[in-house]
């Protein structure tokens, strides 16, 4: 017996670190995704969804529940102070209003399966209305969750019992299977008897592999909703925060040094979290400051930065640089960076210039394959079987969602609601 209801709901997955190209990869073949691939038949898809700068989990996260980029949250999860003369790290810091923030002013319930970017940020843990779960463990875990919470069995979260006996009209779901397995690390409590890929073929064969895994639980969550009979009045929202790209090998970090100082610059001072640096940066000092891949530097305010990025694209190891300028205009807080500067695919600025890596992964990087992310949305109010083909960002989702929910937008928000995919 199909349930009549009133009500519209909404639900959003955020799958960490899943890059496009994982998503064209599993269906180059074979219909590696069929029941991702039936939202986007019965949705829209976004074949060019971009995350934000620097994509990097937190940040990124909460640029998406936020509608905007660090120069609306306030996080770009490190900079240089230039008056403290240190680097000062975002954290958890978000300044922004989010979706849950804008829920919980309009009384409206939801729960957050460890969707972090919301937590005490609209629910937090022991709240009755609005519950923050944190079930840990990989996707299986997390899906499970979700399966009883929808089919009203008790669920806990933390030492709190919770019956919900009517579906939640809003539910924020988070797992990260594809980030962690995507990093190729040593271990990985999220599969355990994997080990570490030595080629990038076999890295991303177990991405794709967990993926595949993924999506068959998003088959029995589709067909959860239908038994319940809510699926044709649900809003599904499925993207990511940042894809992933490989590096191997040594730090470029000492031939971009030795590039600085034949351009004049004497001094280049790499800097962590402990380091202090005293008074202003002279015309011939650089300061750096790493987070693995991409790095984040500082000039003295006479120098010219278009100049200076000319003479730095034409090097070898450097795929692009972006100076403050570009980076203001891309929605970036100004104290993030003078230059950024992003390695060619493999390569790396990583601060440990010792250390010869066979092949680790990460995201800090403004390359394709840490930019471009999978999205879809699919619910009454979006436009059947359409690809949008346009340039989109992440933090255009939620406003978007907002739009087809009736909902009133977050404060201040800077994504567009995109208003061709709605009917
Ligand atoms: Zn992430």
């Amino acid at each position: 017996m199909v349930i009549k209801t009133e009500k519209d709901y909404f639900i959003y997955i955020n799958l960490d670190g899943f890059g496009k190209y994982y998503y064209d990869l599993a269906n180059k073949y074979e219909n590696g995704t069929p029941n991702l691939n039936g939202l986007i038949n019965e949705g829209t898809f976004f074949r060019n969804l971009y995350t934000g700068i620097p994509s990097i989990t937190f940040p990124m996260q909460s640029s998406i529940v936020t509608g905007g980029y660090s120069n609306l949250t306030g996080n770009c999860y490190q900079y240089f102070d230039k008056k403290e003369g240190k680097l000062i790290k975002c954290n958890h810091d978000n300044e922004g209003e989010t979706i849950g923030e804008v829920l919980n002013t309009l009384d409206k319930p939801f729960v957050s399966i460890q969707q972090f970017g919301l937590r005490d940020k609209g629910c937090s843990f022991d709240d009755d209305k609005f519950v923050y779960f944190q079930p840990g463990g990989n996707f299986k875990v997390r899906f499970q969750l979700l399966q009883d919470i929808i089919s009203g069995k008790t669920v806990k979260s933390r030492e709190r019992e919770y019956v919900f006996e009517s579906l939640p009209e809003f539910i924020f779901f988070y797992a990260d299977d594809l980030d962690a397995l995507g990093h190729n690390p040593e271990y990985t409590s999220y599969a355990p008897s994997r080990k570490k890929a030595l080629t990038e073929n076999d890295r991303i064969s177990s991405v794709v592999e967990r993926l595949k895994e993924i999506d068959n639980e998003i088959g029995k969550l589709v067909e959860a909703l239908k038994s319940k009979g809510v699926y044709d009045k649900t809003t599904l929202l499925i993207t990511s925060d940042h894809g992933m790209i490989s590096y191997k090998g040594k730090s470029s970090l000492p031939k971009l040094i030795k590039k600085l100082n034949d351009m004049g610059f004497e001094k280049v001072t790499l800097i962590d979290e402990n380091s202090r640096v005293s008074g202003n940066i002279k015309k011939n000092e650089v300061i750096i400051a790493g987070t693995g891949i991409q790095c984040q530097t500082y000039f003295n305010e006479d120098i010219d930065l278009d100049e200076l990025k000319m003479e730095l694209d034409s090097e070898d190891y450097i795929e692009k640089c972006l100076t403050q300028e570009e980076l203001i205009e891309k929605g970036i807080k100004e104290e993030f960076a003078d230059i950024l500067i992003s390695p060619k695919e493999f390569m790396h600025f990583n601060l440990d210039i010792n250390k010869d890596f066979i092949l680790d992964a990460s995201h800090d990087s403004i390359h394709e394959k840490c930019q471009k992310v999978f999205g879809v949305i699919k619910g009454p109010k979006v436009c059947r079987g359409k690809i949008y083909e346009d340039k989109a960002y992440n933090i255009d989702m939620i406003p978007t969602a907002c739009a087809m929910l009736s909902l009133p937008l977050m404060k201040d928000t800077k994504g567009k609601i995109i208003k061709d995919i709605i009917i």
